[in-house]
């Protein structure tokens, strides 16, 4: 199959015929959904199972959908694109990494000339670029740049890993480097800037273009003081609390209406799987939304809505729990 990802198929197959396997529910991120009716056809002319193709969209590993899975009396998950960091016990589900099989060459030229001015830096990508880093380690060496991967943490799998909601590995490591090289989206590259206070160049293998993401960084952070200060005036909370597995929090939900409430607003709880603007449009009587689902919600989709949509500690930070600056020095964003 012509993917410009490794799709594995040996191991697909492998682990649906040793688990024998009737019924299988695919999930891939937007990406790999262009070879999905292949891997379909692979899967149902070398196996005995019957495929289905999950059309919703696969953000992450917090969205391991057992929902339809159950609804489909499937006996396997086969979940593309991302490593496991929640376990479900409703279902087996089998996690193929996609690594991809991009040549880098000429985006890795450009980032060792833009990194050259620095001493040491520390390296992250994401999943399917993880491959790329020692090389790039290599070529930073060779302009004397000391590059270090960084080490394995948080809700990731392997070393110089970083995912969406979670920058443990730069974050443990930012005291002893100048400045982090993220290769990634942009997704990840602001993720990156805004969980340390060191600069962030992005390496982008989609656009091919490597970025500063200062900027970037500053614009959100006063997008964020805004949402807070027009937050100050809400009466009413509306707590999302989301229901897929890995977004589902529902001790952080109840803790912040607590707090809320404490402070003498009131709160109600607004159960949700995906979050959109159209879906949050009808709670007239909410001021603003504080979200425990998808914590990039409130940093990169914000615009889209038409109220505040907060995170718990800048929630915190509306009723007077916490102040601005804590959150900015402490990385609670
Ligand atoms: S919670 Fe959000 S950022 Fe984290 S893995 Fe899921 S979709 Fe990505």
């Amino acid at each position: 199959m012509n993917s410009p990802y490794n799709l594995e198929i040996d191991r697909l197959i492998n682990e649906i015929t040793r688990r024998r396997a009737k019924r299988v529910l695919i999930q891939a991120p937007d990406g790999i959904k262009p070879q999905a009716a292949s891997l379909s056809r692979i899967v149902e002319t070398r196996t005995s199972a019957e495929a289905f193709l999950s059309a919703s969209a696969c953000y992450g590993a917090c969205d391991i959908d057992v929902g339809v899975a159950a609804q489909l009396h499937a006996d396997l998950i086969i979940h593309y694109g991302h490593t496991e960091y929640i376990r479900t016990d409703k279902i087996p589900v089998v996690f193929l990494e996609a690594r991809s099989k991009q040549d880098l060459t000429g985006l890795l030229s450009r980032v060792e000339f833009k990194a050259s001015h620095w001493r040491r830096v520390g390296l992250a990508a994401t999943l399917q670029h993880l491959d790329t880093l020692k090389t790039l380690r290599g070529a930073l060496a060779r302009q004397g740049v000391q590059a270090v991967i960084a080490p394995r943490g948080g809700r990731n799998t392997y070393d110089g890993q970083i995912i969406g909601c979670d920058y443990t590995p730069l974050k443990t490591m930012a005291g002893e480097v100048e400045a982090f090289l993220v290769l990634g989206s942009r997704f990840h590259g602001l993720g990156a800037s805004l969980a340390v206070e060191k600069p962030v160049l992005l390496a982008d293998p989609s656009s091919g273009r490597v970025t500063d993401m200062s900027r970037e960084r500053e614009r959100i952070i006063l997008r964020r003081y805004a949402a807070i200060e027009l937050a100050k005036e809400a009466e009413n909370f509306g707590i999302i609390l989301g229901t897929k597995p890995g977004q589902h929090n529902p001790a952080a939900a109840a803790e912040i209406k607590r707090q809320i409430i404490c402070r003498g607003r009131t709160a109600c709880t607004i159960i949700a799987d995906e979050v959109t603007p159209e879906l949050l449009l009808d709670f007239e009587g909410v001021q603003a939304f504080v979200n425990t689902a998808c914590p990039r919600l409130s940093l990169d989709d914000a615009e889209r809505f038409a109220k505040p949509i907060l995170s718990p500690n800048e929630a915190l930070a509306a009723v007077g729990g916490i102040d601005w600056e804590d959150i900015l020095e402490k990385g609670l964003l």
